[in-house]
């Protein structure tokens, strides 16, 4: 014999019904099986509100809704099910909706709903889907016996919460004698009390009527159908990269479930444990996938972690000024009542040592539970022996389950460094006595972000994400699109997965959480109709709740560099080849640096000087490791470079400069590279990097270009205002020759501190005399590095070395060593 038992998300519609009888027909060529059935998804939710909408008499509108899904479902049938079948499956179901109404009906009449009535009308949806399913089965030609709960299952305790008598309930069974080739089929989610009375058996209850009746048939498996593949590490629909858990125990599967994970209702596994039957989990829409299997392991179990869990809905209750020698005292009659009134604490703390006493319980029993605190401790709260109950409301359990705990030292650590990531406020903590879980009180709105940090700090210790967004697709935005395409298998090899997410520029922009295929992001681009705002991709940031998002900057805008601090705030990295906002104001570059320490955030921006060499990152650690800068000089621009190695041939600078151009070293408009601007700003950035506290306007910049140069020219009237200073500019290569020397557009930095950009002449000795063809070169004279200066010299411009030296950066967002 083996159970399946398919859960409400298996049977949301007829074409799910139809895949269930697959699987049953797969099944039964095997051995004899039970099906037990949920309602078809969202009823049960619908039937509740109903009830609510009863009670406060307004219309039954929620019975609408329920009588929707049931027409859809007829009207589906009508294709598959042969009309005698479908007329009495109709009249089944119009008899169940009018007894439906009608006990609603008296809802309404009440005022309030009788826990007796409540658990009928809330367990329709079970007899809506065995009927249903009854029929699709007869109209196949199978034999079926249908078992009724109420007069079969013996429910003990709550009629809205009831716990199953299994010895009693197996007798009942046993008698039932049902033919071995019959397809047995039961409604899960309610049971019958001793007076016959339906009771249900909490939501979600389905799970443990299967378990209950593989154990009165004696059955081999007792199978969970659901619409995920298994038990993963944590919610899969909250943690995007959770991991399947192929077995569990008994013990991790009754915890998980205990504490959360509601693919299984938590009193499902303790009958099947009890006799030893194996329980697996799987997934209906993807039947062949491997699932999860729980049952006894004979290996002693290693010290591991499961999963991540959250309890929602949940109320603290604190006690405090309590006596020491009390404590012990008051805990046992306070828990003594709250157990008499069927009260269920999920989580108690007790500190002895500051007469402290916690502890949790779910939304729903706040106001029992209060009265009871109050009328035990009425004496205590009269006489101001203890303070003021405190109640804090809308708080969430977050736990971790595993195994052996004092073991694994580094779960602690690991835990608090998820915790840290979102700064969440820790209401309480509690580690249970069998060392196998640790739970943590916090506020519900933080719930889904700690999960999702606590998460990746556990598991993905080897397995890095990083979502990207990136705005700017000119050059170097769209090269680092094509690299990142290149690298994204390369990198999965090595257990890094960049999902692009956004790509932007200032007008458009195209957004999927999931990740962008880089094939054809061009076309996709091209053909977006949504219109690029930086609050409108943070606002999505923030809803979508991203594991590592790293904000990639590829323009040169103002407005979005102002925009820093904002990003930061949203808790994720910033990768900038725009120099923006280390050049504005020193305000801005102090907050930037004030926000990243506060979230522990990585702000890099190695491309905004000499674009690929790693200059910045160099010069940090010999600051950090206590060299200190002497004098810097540097050629800082790659197109200046390229410029002036020209003039040195002969060439003429307006020639020079449509050459650099031509080749994409310059900026869109190439007075921007000859005015110096641009060296200004690099020199700026190295200069508060040395820890001067400088202001752009404190640079002296002796441009390339005369001062009555006008500057509101279009290109083409450009290069021709700027072939009149050719022979002026060839005058001074000339005089620097008669001298040996050529000709070099310098950044320096001298001694006190003082920033000029300007024209020199440098004789062959000169580190920077051979510069040129675009290269970059910077020299650092430095307490520990002198006479002779640390030069770091290579390519400073170009799409390719830029988008490289931005590409890096993304990667040491990771902080990662990428090993060989
Ligand atoms: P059913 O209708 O089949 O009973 P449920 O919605 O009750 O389905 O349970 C399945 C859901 O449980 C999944 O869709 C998933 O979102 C949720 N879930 C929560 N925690 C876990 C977990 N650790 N592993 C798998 N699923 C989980
Ligand atoms: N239909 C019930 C519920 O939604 C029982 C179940 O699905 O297991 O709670
Ligand atoms: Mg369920």
């Amino acid at each position: 014999m083996r159970i399946l038992k398919f859960g409400g998300t298996s049977l949301s519609n007829v074409k799910k019904f139809l895949i269930v009888e697959e699987i049953i027909k797969d099944k039964i060529k095997h051995e004899q099986i039970s099906i037990v059935l949920s309602a078809p998804e969202k009823i049960t939710n619908y039937l509740v509100e109903s009830i609510k909408t009863a009670i406060t008499k307004k219309r039954l509108i929620q019975l609408n809704f329920i009588e929707n899904i049931i027409k859809k479902f007829l009207s589906e049938l009508e294709k598959t099910l042969p009309s005698k079948i479908l007329e009495k499956l109709k009249e089944e179901i119009n008899a169940e909706i009018l007894k439906l109404k009608d006990l609603l009906q008296t809802v309404s009449l009440l005022e309030k709903c009788p826990k007796n009535l409540n658990a009928t009308i809330i367990s329709r949806g079970e007899i809506f889907s065995i009927f249903i399913m009854n029929a699709i089965l007869k109209s196949k030609g199978y034999q079926i016996t249908i078992i009724n709960p109420i007069k079969t299952l013996i429910g003990i305790g709550d009629y809205l919460n009831a716990t199953i008598d299994i010895n009693l309930s197996k007798n009942k069974i046993k008698k039932l004698k049902i033919p071995k080739k019959n397809v047995i089929l039961m409604p899960g989610f309610i049971a019958g009390n001793k007076e016959k009375k339906l009771v249900a058996l909490g939501r979600n209850g389905s799970d443990y009527s299967a378990a209950i009746l593989s154990v009165c048939l004696e059955a081999r498996y007792c199978e969970i159908w659901t619409d995920v593949d298994g038990v993963f590490t944590a919610d899969p629909k909250i943690v995007k990269d959770a991991k399947l858990l192929n077995f569990l125990t008994y013990s991790e599967a009754m915890e998980l479930s205990y504490l959360g994970a509601k693919v299984l209702h938590p009193k499902t596994i303790s009958p099947l444990a009890k006799f030893n039957i194996p329980c697996l989990i799987k997934n209906t829409l993807n039947k062949n996938a491997s699932g999860t299997i729980i049952k006894n392991f004979s290996k002693e179990n290693s010290p591991t972690v499961k999963g991540v869990t959250s309890l929602d809905d949940i109320t603290m209750f604190s006690i405090s000024g309590l006596e020491k020698k009390e404590i012990h005292n008051l805990t046992g009659r306070i828990f003594s009542k709250i157990s008499q009134k069927e009260l269920s604490p999920i989580l108690i703390l007790q500190n002895s040592s500051n007469g402290n006493l916690d502890f949790c319980i779910s939304d729903n029993e706040t106001e029992k539970t209060f009265e009871v605190l109050k009328n035990e401790l009425f004496t205590e709260l009269k006489n101001k022996l203890i303070h003021p109950i405190k109640i804090i409301k809308n708080t969430s359990i977050v736990s971790i389950i595993g195994n052996k705990f004092q073991l694994k030292k580094n779960i602690y650590l690991n835990l608090f460094l998820g915790l840290q990531k979102n700064n969440v406020n820790i209401l309480a903590i509690s580690k249970n006595l069998s060392q196998n879980s640790i739970s943590i009180v916090i506020k519900k709105c933080d719930v889904i972000e700690t999960i999702q940090n606590i998460h990746s700090a556990l598991f993905n210790q080897n397995y890095k994400i990083i979502e990207v967004f990136l705005v700017g697709i000119g050059g170097v935005g769209s090269t680092l699109l094509n690299q990142l395409k290149k690298q994204q298998k390369i990198l999965q090899h090595k257990n890094i997965d960049i999902k692009i997410c956004s790509i932007s520029n200032s007008k458009k922009t195209i957004f999927n959480e999931k990740g962008i295929v880089l094939n054809n992001w061009m076309k996709e681009f091209e053909n977006s109709k949504n219109t690029f705002s930086l609050e409108d991709l943070l606002k999505k940031i923030k809803s979508n709740k991203f594991i590592n998002p790293v904000f990639i900057d590829c323009t040169s805008s103002e407005k979005i560099a102002e925009k820093y601090v904002d990003i930061l705030s949203h808790h994720m990295h910033i990768v900038a080849s725009n120099k923006k906002a280390n050049t504005s104001c020193n305000k801005l570059y102090r907050n930037i640096r004030l926000i990243t320490k506060k979230y522990d955030l990585k702000f890099l921006y190695e491309t905004n000087i000499g674009a690929g060499l790693p200059v910045i990152e160099n010069f940090q650690n010999l600051i950090n490791s206590g060299d200190k800068l002497i004098q810097f000089r540097g050629i800082l621009s790659g197109s200046l470079s390229f410029i002036f190695g020209k003039l040195e041939q002969g060439i003429s600078l307006s020639k020079a400069t449509m050459m650099a151009k031509e080749l994409g070293f310059t900026e869109p408009n190439p007075q921007d590279d000859l005015l110096g601007i641009d060296v200004a700003r690099k020199l700026l950035i190295l200069a508060r990097e040395a820890g001067y506290d400088l202001e752009l306007s404190d640079i002296e910049i002796d441009s390339l270009l005369p001062k009555e140069f006008n500057l509101n020219l279009n290109t083409k009237d450009f290069f021709l205002e700027l072939k009149k200073i050719d022979t002026q500019f060839l005058n001074r290569i000339l005089e620097a020759k008669k001298e040996n020397k050529i000709l070099r557009f310098v950044g320096i930095i001298e001694k006190n501190g003082k920033c000029k950009v300007k024209i020199e002449k440098i004789e062959k000795s000169d580190p920077l005399y051979s510069i040129k063809n675009g290269e970059n070169a910077l020299a650092f004279y430095t307490k520990y590095y002198q006479p002779n200066p640390l030069v770091l010299k290579g390519y400073g411009a170009g799409n390719n070395v830029t988008a490289a030296g931005v590409f890096s950066d993304l990667l040491r967002t990771l902080s990662y060593n990428l090993g060989t």
